[in-house]
């Protein structure tokens, strides 16, 4: 099967032979080497020296951590949103009861920091900017290092959900001053849901010591008292870290640098096979996602359809539009365990099948004839 959906994501051999393995003690030394080496490899994929903290959660949990730790009921923040999870985590800081103020941008475009600037200047109440690094709902890619300029102008916490991008994406978590940055196992990382990473500034310590939403099972300080023991507070996903440890140790082997090439140089590709078929991309190509691609369904294409016979005839599964845009667009995840064959396969694949479902590709016989 190719599954080529924003996570989960394929596992490699090596992992899931790694998960094959039997239990151990989480509360032994054994699991302490191992939550130290991996703990110590994320930092280095955060490009931090900030504590980063493992939680037996999806990318969602990281995301509820983001909020519950670091603010009070009343707390004005600023929730940029590029699409479906940009609406998320500013879901999430309504219903713990911050004053969310909304700055959504339209689908299929980046944020622009000069309003995002202007959002800042006209509330000087704003205590928090909440951010989706690169939305996978839409494919586009958020112009961090400009808005975090902006952000630290202001003074602000900056939150930033790299949960799609972090370990596929340059991601510089000191040098753009984010104070709490969260990623997830099943995107990037070649191994299952299950683990969850979030990055704390000092500046968000400091806030954590303030904040007054309830929270318990996303407690970071009591997460981060047990990480000096090399252990974590609850009973933690021990065959996701058997994975997540061989796979940082490869990711370690290939270099990052050629990890974050792989990623740009075969989203360049998925993108130049979307057009040279005749699709449209609903990203403003500057802005496009080096880990999915959404492409329009043409006029009259029926979505099902077209996923369907996607998956029975070709073993290519590809992942349907969310929110507003379902029934729009389809959208190619191209992060983590990701090699040229299984594009070329998606390729193939569309240009088999699109004239069965009423899309003439272009240069297909019918097309030119
Ligand atoms: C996948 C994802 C999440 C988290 O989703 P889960 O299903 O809880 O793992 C959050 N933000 C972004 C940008 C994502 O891609």
């Amino acid at each position: 099967m190719n599954l080529r959906i924003p996570g989960p994501t394929p596992c490699p051999d090596y992992v899931l032979q790694a998960m094959t393995r039997d239990m151990i003690n989480h509360r032994g030394p054994e699991f302490r080497a191992m939550l130290l080496r991996i703990t110590d490899r994320l930092k280095q994929i955060f490009q931090t020296q900030n504590e980063v903290l493992i939680l037996t959660a999806s990318g969602t949990g990281a995301m509820e951590a983001s909020i519950v730790n670091f603010f009070s009921p009343g707390d004005v923040v600023l929730a940029v949103s590029i699409g479906e999870f940009g609406e998320r985590i500013s879901e999430i800081a309504e219903i713990y009861g911050c004053s969310v103020a909304r700055l959504a941008f339209p689908m299929g475009t980046a944020a622009d920091p000069e309003a995002i600037r202007k959002a800042l200047e006209d509330n000087p109440a704003i205590k928090a900017v909440l951010i989706t690094h690169n939305e996978t709902s839409t494919g586009i890619t958020n112009d961090m290092a400009a808005i975090s300029k902006v952000v630290k102008e202001f003074d602000k916490l900056l939150v930033v959900d790299g949960v799609s991008s972090i370990s596929s994406i340059p991601f510089h978590t000191d040098e753009w001053g984010v104070d709490v940055a969260m990623s997830g196992s099943q995107k990037g990382y070649m191994i299952p849901p299950g683990l969850a990473f979030v990055s704390v500034s000092q500046r968000a310590w400091d806030a954590y010591k303030e904040a007054k939403i309830p929270r318990f099972y996303f407690d970071l300080g009591r997460a981060r008292n047990y990480l000096e023991r090399g252990q974590t507070p609850w009973t933690p996903a021990v065959s996701v870290f058997y994975a997540l440890d061989v796979a940082l140790e490869k990711m370690m082997e290939e270099g990052m640098e050629t990890v974050y090439e792989r990623h740009a140089r075969i989203a360049e590709k998925t993108r130049t096979g979307v057009k040279a078929l005749g699709l449209t991309l609903l990203a403003d190509e500057r802005w496009a996602s080096n880990t999915v691609t959404a492409f329009k369904i043409p006029e009259g294409v029926d979505p099902g359809d077209l996923l369907r016979q996607l998956q029975s005839d070709h073993e290519v599964v590809l992942a349907s539009g969310q929110g507003s845009l379902a029934g729009k667009i389809l959208r190619v995840g191209h992060l983590g365990y990701i090699r040229d064959e299984d594009i070329n396969g998606v390729m193939e694949a569309l240009a088999s099948v699109l004239p069965k479902v009423g899309f003439q590709p272009i240069g297909s016989p019918a097309r030119s004839a």
